[in-house]
């Protein structure tokens, strides 16, 4: 058997991790956590400690942890039908089952569903279908994609410009050249604190109008945006924002690709976003609460407007060129089947309405006046806690202090796990959809106990 110290050492001798400071990770001086475990929303590590994941992984084991069901799909998937292919319209009971299941949840107006690996595969399809779809219209010039500051749309050379976080451009020469920004619907950290939520929303409109009138309609082919944005902070959007965008799109023959990587199979207590917030998407971009993560698998869903015009692409140049090794694969498949069906009997959308609001209204209720935190903002099983230096004149801490990184690593002192996200002093949270209103209290009294020891 390995001692723990000799597997600690093989992981900083070997191991690339993502997302990691890798020089402070090979000295030993990073965090380092071998996970053996989890049960609900629990994880156990090799050390014994039973942690709260008070972030369902990275927002994806939405039905928790150790489901028997979702295990035994996969084990008897692999003993059937390990692998096969799904080009050239092959396919397996599994994945075709599973389609199926996609669609009959999909809002209102979607056609079909390409099934990837990971949200960032998915996203890449997405883009690529778009500019499919352009040349196929005949007008190759209307390529441009427009993101938004601080949303996440993966780490690849496409989804990694998509995504407005400096982190992920900075040193990596992105954004390519196609992308380009606006504003976030972030009516916290809004230009002038005197602005209502209407006159926010008015000014995110105005932004996208100018940036459109710059480069020109005729050049812009989507928009993409979360519903709610997620790394960039956990932001539902201020009250009317998604009808007011969805009129400039309309206006300018903008595709709205709605990015449901987290939102997508319950998160907000609807199925999807989309219909959280009454958008009209032409792509959705799903993974994560697909297979609760027991599986690697991505969805994107196509809307009926574009397939028309992929199916008039084929007639005219034959196969469409696209396509993994591992799409549908049946394992991931068989794990999204299980974890469907497990949602719907457990009653997990509803649950992420329920208890997710009293989730964040409870940590509203306990952080609220606190002196260090400017907002506690939520939605369904979303929920973040922005800290800040003066309140009043909303001024955040200089970023070198790393306060949430303190406030989350005082959490895990007291065992339960919260994110510091990545630009700005924010703890995030993203339970499992399973998560009970005792579990919820033990996360907000957890919060409230670290953030009094690291700010008073
Ligand atoms: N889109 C969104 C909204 C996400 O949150 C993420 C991942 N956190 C992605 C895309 C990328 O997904 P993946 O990491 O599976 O590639």
């Amino acid at each position: 058997m390995l001692t723990n110290d000799k597997l600690a050492e093989w992981d900083r001798e070997s191991f690339f991790h993502p997302s990691t400071h890798l020089a402070q990770f090979a000295r030993g001086e990073a965090a380092q956590r071998i996970v053996t475990g989890g049960e609900g929303v629990f994880i156990q590590d090799r050390d014994g400690t039973r942690l709260l994941d008070g972030f369902a992984g990275l927002y994806c084991v939405n039905v928790g942890y150790g489901r028997k069901e979702i295990a035994e799909a996969i084990a008897d998937q692999a003993r059937q039908l390990s692998y096969y292919h799904a080009y050239a319209g092959h396919g397996s009971e599994a994945s075709i089952t599973l389609a199926k299941m996609v669609m009959d949840r999909a809002p209102k107006g979607m056609a079909r569903v390409y099934f990837g690996l990971g949200g960032s595969d998915a996203n890449e399809t997405n883009i690529k279908l778009v500019w499919y779809y352009n040349n196929i219209l005949g007008r190759p010039e209307k390529k441009k994609i427009i993101s938004r500051w601080r949303g996440y749309h993966g780490s690849g050379l496409m989804t990694g410009s998509l995504t407005g976080l400096e982190l992920f451009h900075k040193k990596f020469d992105l954004p390519l050249a196609q992308v380009i920004h606006t504003e976030a619907p972030y009516y916290y950290r809004r230009p002038q604190l005197d602005m209502s939520e209407a006159d926010f929303v008015a000014y995110c409109v105005e932004q996208l109008e100018a940036l459109i009138a710059r480069e020109g309609a005729d050049t812009i082919a989507a928009f993409i945006g979360e519903p709610v944005l997620g790394t960039g902070g956990i932001v539902p959007p201020p009250d009317g924002y998604w009808p007011a965008i969805q009129k400039v799109l309309d206006r300018h023959d903008i595709l709205l690709i709605s990015d449901e990587v987290v939102t997508g199979f319950g998160r907000l207590g609807t199925m999807f976003g989309s219909d959280h917030y009454g958008m009209r998407p032409d792509l959705i971009t799903s993974a994560k609460g697909l297979t609760s993560a027991y599986a690697p698998l991505s969805a994107s869903i196509v809307g009926q407007r574009m397939w028309d015009v992929l199916m008039q692409g084929t007639d005219e140049n034959g196969v469409i060129g696209h396509g993994w090794t591992y799409s549908a694969h049946p394992i991931g498949a068989a794990a999204g089947i299980a974890n469907l069906k497990l949602i719907d009997e457990l009653g997990l959308v509803k649950n992420a309405g329920e208890t997710g609001n009293y989730f964040w209204q409870t940590m509203r209720e306990a952080l609220g006046d606190h002196p260090n935190v400017g907002e506690v903002r939520g939605e369904g099983m979303l929920c973040a806690v922005e800290l800040v230096a003066d309140k009043e004149k909303r001024q955040f801490f200089d970023a070198a202090e790393g306060k949430g990184a303190k406030v989350v690593a005082a959490m895990l002192k007291r065992g339960v796990i919260a994110r510091a996200m990545p630009q700005g002093d924010i703890l995030g949270f993203a339970p499992p959809l399973c998560l009970s209103r005792a579990e919820a209290d033990q996360i907000v009294s957890v919060t409230k106990d670290s953030v009094a020891e690291v700010l008073g």
